[in-house]
């Protein structure tokens, strides 16, 4: 018998379905939606202003149990790390990074990473599963929690935990539309970040269905020969392809995206690579976000003396770029970007690598 679905799993839509197959009307499924994503409240005994009958039915055929969350904090950096346990035994890890003007959710899209960047804990071992869009929602749900327990709102989103967000694209646009839906999370889509390494199909799919989200292109390199060897997976589109798609986000949505430049010291961070970068993105309306790396051990990678980031990031403005630099936060609990992996595994267990499945 298959266990109910998570009462996070239902699109607004879905709920709405739920009710009228209930023989209730639309607005009591909508309502549902209201309670579980804009409010917080799974339990439906605590959904006061739906029929007692229509409550209950909704109770026997879900799940509305919480997340046995566990948390590590950072006080110094403004870091809370969550560790949320899946069905199955799997554990995924989401990051609430707090600052002055910002309060961000990083969340995960899947259990392990199939894309095996050289550099990131999260494909260490392969893919485990893809996360439905109540389990992302769910991190969301918590970390929301969590900062509001800290006087906090969570203002922006950012799809940069584990996983290739774009290899479970229909459970992220699920997900993503609920946080956005004002009778849900109520954030602005300008502040919904979807990062990727790049995927033809994928890319594609977000332009079609026009959606309003911020798009960071994990670029890396400034050729396709080092892009491959740090990036070794088949899909990634090359640099020309994701060049190409900046230029088609910017046209189709009037919005410019971020490259994201992770910063190894000795592979990625030379002079040279400086000037190849600016030349190969000349007249490219896009910002490069540089993300000092942040060290995991065991892997062969080191972060940049800070000498070396500045003359990076000087040399990239010099020649015409809008640079950024990614502030380091939570690398005390293993919670900064690329630190996040797969939790749970019995020792010594190979993780399963299922051919990938690419979008429905
Ligand atoms: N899977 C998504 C999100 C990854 S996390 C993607 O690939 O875009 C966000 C960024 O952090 C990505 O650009 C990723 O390549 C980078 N990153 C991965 N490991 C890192 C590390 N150890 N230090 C710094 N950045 C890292």
């Amino acid at each position: 018998v298959e266990p109910p679905p998570r009462i996070t799993a239902r699109s607004r839509a879905a709920w709405v379905a739920f009710a009228e197959a209930q023989g209730e009307k639309a607005y009591r499924g909508r309502q549902v939606f209201q309670w579980v994503v804009g409010r917080g409240v799974r339990d439906p005994a605590l959904m006061t202003d739906l029929p007692r009958g229509f409550r209950e039915s909704v109770a026997a055929a879900h799940d509305s149990t919480a997340p046995l969350a566990r948390w590590s904090s950072d006080s110094a950096s403004g870091t809370e790390k969550l560790l949320m346990p899946l069905s199955g035994g799997d554990a995924v890890e989401a990051v609430l990074i707090l600052e002055p003007t910002r309060t961000t959710a990083c969340l995960s899209s899947q259990a392990g990473c199939p894309v095996a960047c050289r550099f990131c804990a999260s494909g260490l071992l392969g893919l485990r599963r893809n996360l439905d869009a109540g389990e992302i929602l769910d991190q969301f749900m918590e970390l929301r929690q969590r900062a509001a327990g800290m006087g906090r709102r969570v203002s922006h989103i950012v799809m940069m935990g584990m996983g290739e967000p774009l290899l479970n694209y229909p459970a992220v646009v699920q997900a993503l539309g609920a946080i956005h839906d004002p009778e849900g999370g109520g954030i602005g889509a300008r502040h919904l970040t979807i990062s990727t390494v790049g995927l033809e199909k994928g890319v594609e799919r977000l332009l079609q269905d026009r959606l309003p989200y911020t798009l960071a292109f994990s670029l890396h390199a400034p050729t396709d020969e080092l892009r491959r060897s740090l990036i070794p997976f088949e899909g990634a589109l090359d640099i020309a392809g994701l060049v190409g798609a900046a230029r088609r986000y910017l046209e189709v949505k009037g919005r410019e995206v971020t490259f994201e430049y992770v910063l190894l010291h000795e592979v990625n961070d030379r002079p040279e690579h400086a000037r190849a970068l600016v030349a190969r993105l000349r007249g490219v309306r896009a910002t490069v976000n540089l993300i000092p790396y942040n060290e995991n051990p065991g892997l062969p990678f080191g972060r940049p003396p800070p000498a070396d980031i500045d003359a990076f990031a000087a040399s990239l403005r010099a020649g015409g770029l809008k640079v950024t630099v990614r502030k380091r936060k939570g690398h005390r609990i293993l919670a900064a970007c690329g630190q996040l992996r797969l939790q749970s595994l019995p020792d010594g267990e190979a993780a399963v690598q299922p051919p990938l499945a690419g979008l429905p």
